[in-house]
């Protein structure tokens, strides 16, 4: 624990007031003070380590003066009102520097917080001798209140958050230091709350208008508060998300107290407070005060919140597994700027596309690889989803359009006619360019539109709209199939499948790996596949692993299939061999 100097320069320092410009908020105060004292000089006198600095002055020209033997020093040390009638009459000032410097007179107030630490002195000096009366000191000693009003004005300004009213993660950052220095090394826990999950927020701003997220934003507020109890501060951070602290406790015991506090916020919308539905996940992190920095415990409470929401848990703790997770993603995600650039890390593989009625493999889909140097092989369902939602999806998307439509290339030209399909993540589909772009490398590849087809998956497309379907409109006129990729594990249905201008449906996998054993999936699939011809789509089963999937599929008129039961996805020369094999 610091010593009361050091915690009261410590207190001085976090209210930024030293060094700064002058305010006329403060120099009406000073002026004001010069008037009803009658004497030419006022400041307000801040006690730095080794100087008084004067944040605003009346009648002075310098910025600061020595604290040895300063007065306002006194004032500052003492927390009560020093009153010196003649500096030549005191042993103690009549040497100092104001003396030197022809002041007589002077009476200062102590400027102390709300916490009690003496930040300095409101004073006035004169030239002349003087006394002064109980009611002047009176005065004075409003004049330093309304010093401080303003200091702590100032001082909230920038750090409240004007619409719920509470602290925000500026102060947050500060409180922290505060309970730091006051309890180093003791435990606490953080509870991050994200009323609304980010993605959703910028819908729900569309859809509902900025005021009523303002308000949702208010009333959770009100509720979280209410539930942690009014001494506890709450932290809004934006976007409906709140953090505060508790006391360290286990993590059981931390996510049942975070389930309680979510139930309020749940409550809100039974309570027709909120009429829409939220969401709210609440994640958790322990923290050693002193240690664990604001942005670290900003960092692992959201990862935790994230966390819990991809788990459909209400709340949930960080732990060291969570970490390492984050951490592998953090590093596929800058890594893969890296393999994009280079030509050692990523490759593709090519999975054949078979005929049900011929046996003939008609095409292949292009499926990427990406051997990382440190983490070995990495599946593309791992760092696809993580990438797909960032910047870096046209550029990877770039790379694997342009590396397929070389591949399928040089297969045409060894007289190979094979279709490949190559996946492409719905917010492609948002580029304007894509068409243009996926054209002009078929073009320079001397290929037709036919030797690819594309592959987007159903659940992608959902919310994306009319810009989607107006990208894939312009593609298939382009003559490009377009295919619908694990159909059938979206939130949509059938009903919704004629909206989605495409050619080709591909049902998921996991209709069809245990196809043969199981007679509710093979009528889900017979009605899945009846309906997709009765819109005119192909089909396309993947994931076949059983012969007795195959011969289902045959007689429930599936066009092609795909699956570890014909081959696994092979490179290029294993392809070719594949190939060579089937034509026997
Ligand atoms: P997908 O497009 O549905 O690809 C089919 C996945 O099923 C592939 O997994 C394939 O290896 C696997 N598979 C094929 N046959 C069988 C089988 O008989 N049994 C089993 N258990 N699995 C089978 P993979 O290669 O791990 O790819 C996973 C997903 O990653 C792909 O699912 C696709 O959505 C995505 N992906 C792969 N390459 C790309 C790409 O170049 N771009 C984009 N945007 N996504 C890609
Ligand atoms: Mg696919
Ligand atoms: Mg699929």
């Amino acid at each position: 624990m610091k010593n009361p100097e050091q915690a009261r320069l410590f207190a001085l320092e976090q209210l930024n007031l030293l060094d700064t410009t002058p305010s006329e908020s403060f120099d009406r105060i000073t002026r004001m003070a010069s008037q009803l004292f009658g004497v030419p000089i006022s400041a307000v006198s801040l006690t730095d380590t080794n100087r008084q600095w004067f944040k605003s002055r009346v009648g002075v020209d310098h910025q600061e003066i020595p604290r040895e033997k300063a007065p306002c020093a006194a004032v500052c040390d003492s927390a009560e009102i020093v009153v010196i009638p003649d500096m030549l009459d005191s042993n103690v000032y009549q040497d100092s520097h104001l003396a030197n410097t022809g002041i007589r007179f002077y009476a200062g107030a102590p400027l102390t917080t709300r916490e009690g630490q003496t930040l300095g002195a409101m004073c006035v000096l004169g030239r002349e001798p003087r006394e002064v009366t109980e009611q002047e000191r009176a005065t004075l000693v409003d004049l330093a209140a309304m010093v401080m009003s303003q200091i702590e004005l100032q001082h909230a300004f920038g750090r409240v958050d004007p619409l719920t009213g509470l602290a925000n993660s500026g102060q947050f950052d500060e409180d922290l230091q505060d309970l730091a220095l006051d309890a180093p090394g003791e435990r606490r826990a953080a509870l991050f709350t994200e009323v609304v999950e980010a993605s959703k927020l910028s819908d729900l701003h569309r859809t509902m208008g900025p005021a009523f997220l303002d308000e949702l934003t208010r009333v959770s507020a009100q509720c979280l508060q209410e539930a942690i109890g009014r001494d506890s501060p709450l932290y809004h951070l934006g976007g409906c998300k709140f953090i505060h602290l508790v006391s360290a406790d286990s993590d059981a015991r931390l996510v049942d107290h975070a389930l309680r506090l979510r139930k309020n916020l749940m409550d809100l919308e039974s309570a027709r407070e909120v009429p829409v539905q939220v969401q709210p996940v609440i994640g958790i992190t322990s923290i050693l005060l002193g240690e664990t920095t604001s942005s670290d415990i900003l960092r692992s409470a959201h990862a935790a919140s994230l966390d819990a929401r991809q788990m459909g848990k209400g709340a949930g703790a960080f732990s060291s597994a969570l970490e390492e997770r984050f951490q592998r993603r953090s590093m596929l995600l800058s890594d893969i700027g890296r393999a994009l650039d280079g030509d050692d890390e990523l490759y593709l593989v090519f999975q054949p596309r078979v005929s049900v009625a011929t046996g003939f493999c008609q095409g292949a889909e292009a499926l990427l690889r990406w051997r990382h140097p440190v983490l070995g092989e990495v599946s593309p369902a791992e760092f696809i989803p993580l990438i797909e939602n960032t910047p870096m999806a046209r550029s990877l998307t770039a790379w694997v359009v342009c590396r397929a439509i070389h591949q399928a290339a040089l297969w045409h030209r060894q007289g190979k006619k094979l279709r490949i399909s190559i996946n492409v993540s719905a917010t492609n589909l948002e580029e304007a360019d894509f068409t243009q772009r996926v054209l002009a490398e078929l073009h320079q590849a001397r290929l037709p539109s036919s030797a690819i087809e594309l592959e987007v998956t159903e659940s992608a497309l959902i919310g994306k709209g009319e810009a989607a379907a107006s990208r894939l409109n312009e593609l298939i006129a382009a003559g490009i199939l377009i295919a619908i990729d694990d159909f059938g594990t979206g939130y949509s249905s059938l009903s919704y499948l004629h909206e989605i201008p495409a050619n080709i449906v591909k049902i998921d996998r996991c209709f069809i790996t245990h196809l043969g054993e199981d007679a509710r999936t093979q009528s889900l699939v017979g009605s899945m596949i009846g309906m997709a011809h009765e819109l005119g789509y192909s089909v396309v089963a993947e994931g076949v692993e059983s012969e007795a999937a195959l011969a289902c599929l045959g007689r429930m008129g599936c066009n092609e299939v795909q699956g570890y039961l014909l081959a696994k996805p092979l490179l290029p020369g294993a392809f070719e061999a594949w190939l060579a094999e089937q034509a026997l």
